[in-house]
């Protein structure tokens, strides 16, 4: 992009420059007035409604250079979309200088928190400084932003700050443009601002005993070097950490906080500390660097190991870099990396305030490392995986949200509206102004503590975004919480409501962070989850959608099996390895061919009749054709899934974490498992049917195939069967060429990184135009900016329909309704 538009002649001597993108907040007034004060320029800066604008006075040249250098010295924080200048013919300050603000105070953005800067990390370490080990050390260019407002506009008075009255030398270094700390609405000292403390839950004195320590935060690091877990107030919440090496502290916290099996995230004081568990690459390491400092997934491997108990049966570990000043001291001499997971209970929000964390906590951590300054907005850390060498969120919150993800062109018309997502891994979205802002990872709203959360935050980003919605987005599914709440909400405020099919939600989320625009032809949406309810009433969760943002047509599923137990199914990845072998070949067949496998005696000791009559009845037995309990099914056949699974997707992560690189690398083609595409009887449909891999699976557990070896031909075969599936949809039986070109990936299945990769290698190989997830998470945590997206072009084209009579409507669709 040139963000430069030549200056014309007549345009030197004084020029008004409009900038927008992420400008204010960030230390973007005090760079321009630095850079103009350097080049000798005259006239002001100021932040309004729609950014930053300026009033330069100068010739040609220099305005040129002062431009150029406006973008190269951006500060790190910052980011320029869109530069307009215009002659400007007014009067102009001859020494330059910050203006004060005009108007539209509630657009200003609210930024995200952002982790501690390079130049605060040597600040905070360096002993002549000020702010020596100071655990709240921030400047314009790092530290709490999102999880500190109250209210807007974004000033020290609306965020958790405001008890702290500045001492006069952060007094001076704020008012300071020269200084890194100009405006840095959080800045504080050891003498004005926060301060830390190690205390017992119990409320005796903490011992220091024979250690010789510096402060109550590297207390802290001989605390976990002894086995202890401490509860830690983290930037966005409370989290718990312990020594990562001391298998017995690790195995007694994931006993404490009842968390079977879910891996646990981890921090480690520099990269080369990470370097020594994990392969790292160029996009992990530029991932853990960056100011959003996300717990980035990597795989093990390396000269050290960690325990078992860390992330039990992947070969994966989630690692982050201190975020906070806190942490880095907190670390600074601890020689191994520790566990930092989330401070709560099994699946509750994390804990944000100390009378929470002495009643939730206490009884896992004898010791909180607290803090008084108070946590506004919980935020939970960000999660990526690298996965086709880039960065992809998995969940996104603290680093990321609320940054708002521009709407690719054609949706600037779009009125105020609100998405409010699904109901695992919930996210809500607003639209405003062409932009989409979608809220922090907020959890699983069937979680009471969790869904009176979410509508807290509902009402907050009303309040921080000054957003009145026209209209409500949510799933068709009638029992989620997030559609019970649009129904309600829709009746009592009179607002349109409009109710997005799940999978088409995917679809178009992947096309709305790609820049996909309104108008453009439709593409081939393959979406891969666990279930999401289907138009015709059938779950459905496998699904190839001919669509756009306005409609979609449904071209192709995986085959509907029964899911017997329903939600227990979901639990219990047998029940669905059941469902499929008699959906291929009944017990009958099983036994003549398969009664010496252990899988064979495995399945015979359930209780089979309870389930074939639910099978056959189809009650409490719904069909699904879903990618997700596939996985499930095959895990269950290589013995990887226990009776019940701690979390969704444990199963098929088993999976994938043995799969052997070797075969699925170099192998014979042919060996991949087979699986076909025939159509559906009932619907002609075109289905992924996967009888000749179940065949080929059990035949591979008779010759004793290493399960490795079986999880690489499982992941090779569906992959091959889903581009294969993509190139028959593609064909058309005229000269028109094919019908789609360009292919979107979505769903939660394609966090899976064999399957991602193998798919979108092969597809790309077929010469297709492949458009993935980055920004925005791939599983149900993007659904809200489809649900948006799908909302906003609907209601465009309604508006467009009563102006002109007319409306423009991909024909055939299966329209939202
Ligand atoms: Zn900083
Ligand atoms: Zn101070």
């Amino acid at each position: 992009m040139n963000l430069h538009q030549p200056i014309p002649e007549e345009q030197t001597g004084a020029v008004e420059i409009r900038v927008r993108g992420r400008v204010q907040g960030v230390g973007f007034r005090p760079t321009v007035w630095r850079i103009a004060r350097e080049l000798g320029l005259m006239g002001e800066v100021l932040n309004d409604a729609d950014g930053v604008l300026m009033r330069l006075g100068g010739n040609g040249d220099t305005i040129a250079r002062f431009l150029e250098r406006m973008e190269s010295e951006r500060p790190p924080l910052g980011r320029i979309d869109h530069v307009e200048t215009r002659p400007f013919g007014g009067d102009l300050p001859r020494e330059f200088r910050i203006a004060d603000s005009v108007g539209g105070a509630a657009h200003t953005q609210v930024t995200p928190d952002a982790a501690i800067c390079k130049e605060c990390a040597a600040e905070v370490l360096d002993p002549f400084a000020r702010r020596y080990r100071y655990p709240f050390i921030n400047c314009t260019h790092c530290g709490p932003r999102f999880s500190i407002v109250t209210g807007i506009p974004y000033d020290r008075e609306q965020t958790t700050m405001a008890m702290f009255p500045m001492c006069p030398a952060c007094e001076a270094e704020y008012g300071d443009p020269a200084d890194r700390r100009f405006h840095a609405e959080p800045i504080a000292c050891h003498t004005c601002g926060p301060k830390a403390r190690l205390i017992r839950f119990d409320g005796r004195a903490v011992s220091f005993d024979q250690h010789s320590m510096l402060d109550d935060v590297d207390a802290v690091c001989s605390l976990l070097q002894k086995g202890e877990i401490v509860a830690v107030k983290g930037l966005g919440g409370y989290q718990l950490a312990c020594d990562a090496i001391n298998a017995e502290a690790v195995n007694r916290l994931r006993a404490l906080k009842q968390r079977d099996a879910k891996p646990f995230a981890l921090m480690a004081r520099d990269l080369d500390m990470i370097g020594r568990y994990c392969t790292l690459d160029d996009a992990a390491r530029q991932a853990l660097q960056s100011p959003e400092a996300p717990i980035v997934i990597l795989l093990a491997g390396g000269p050290e190991h960690l325990p078992e108990a860390v992330a039990p049966g992947l070969r994966t570990l989630g690692f982050m870099l201190p975020t906070t000043p806190l942490h880095l001291l907190m670390l600074r001499r601890m020689t191994r990396p520790v566990v930092m997971t989330s401070g709560n209970l099994s699946d509750e929000p994390q804990v944000i305030t100390e009378d929470d964390a002495k009643a939730r906590l206490s009884a896992i951590a004898p010791y909180a490392l607290i803090h008084d300054r108070a946590i506004a907005n919980r935020i939970d850390d960000s999660v990526v995986r690298i996965m086709g060498e880039r960065a992809r969120l998995i969940r996104r919150a603290r680093g990321y949200a609320p940054a708002p993800i521009k709407l690719p062109q054609g949706f600037e018309a779009s009125p105020s509206l609100l998405a409010l997502g699904g109901e695992l891994k919930a996210t809500f979205c607003l639209v405003k102004d062409g932009e989409a802002i979608l809220s922090q990872h907020q959890g699983d709203l069937e979680d009471a503590a969790t869904y009176d959360d979410y509508r807290k935050n509902l009402a907050l980003y009303a309040t921080l975004f000054d957003h009145a919605p026209q209209a409500l987005i949510a799933d068709k599914h009638p029992e989620y919480l997030s559609t019970k709440l649009a129904r309600t909400r829709a009746q009592d405020e009179s607002l349109v409501l409009i109710e997005a099919q799940h999978h088409h939600a995917h679809v178009a989320s992947c096309l709305a962070e790609n820049g996909y625009v309104l108008d453009a032809p439709p593409v081939l949406g393959i979406v891969l989850d666990g279930l999401g309810l289907g138009d015709d009433g059938t779950i459905w969760g496998g699904e190839f959608l001919f669509a756009d943002y306005r409609g979609y047509e449904r071209l192709g599923t995986f085959k509907p099996v029964a899911m017997p137990g329903g939600a227990s199914a979901v639990r219990e990845p047998w029940r669905n390895l059941y469902a499929h072998l008699m959906a291929e070949m009944g017990w009958a067949q099983f036994t003549m061919n398969f009664a010496e496998l252990p899988l064979y005696a495995h399945l015979a000791a359930r209780p089979r009749a309870t389930l074939d009559a639910m099978i056959k009845k189809g009650v409490n037995a719904p069909h699904a054709s879903s990618c997700g309990r596939l996985f499930d099914a095959v895990a269950a056949a290589l013995g990887l899934a226990e009776d019940t699974q701690a979390y969704e997707g444990q199963a098929a992560a088993a999976l994938e974490a043995i799969v052997d690189e070797d075969t699925l690398e170099r192998e014979d083609e042919l060996l991949a498992y087979p699986l076909n595409i025939p159509n559906l009887r009932s619907s002609g449909l075109p289905y992924i049917e996967p009888l000749a891999m179940w065949n080929a699976i059990l035949g591979d557990l008779i010759l004793k195939t290493p399960a490795p070896v079986m999880a690489a031909r499982f992941h090779k075969g569906l992959a091959r069967a889903i581009v294969g599936m993509a190139r028959k949809l593609a064909r058309r039986d005229s000269a028109e060429g094919p019908r789609f070109t360009h292919v979107a990936l979505s769903g939660g299945c394609f966090q899976n990184r064999i399957l991602f990769e193998e798919v979108v290698r092969r597809l790309e190989a077929e010469g297709f135009t492949v458009l993935t997830h980055a920004q925005v998470p791939a599983n149900d945590g993007g659904l809200a900016l489809g649900q948006a997206a799908i909302g906003a072009a609907r209601l465009i084209d309604e508006r467009a329909k009563s102006r002109e009579g007319n409306v423009p409507c991909a024909s055939g669709f299966q329209a939202a309704s």
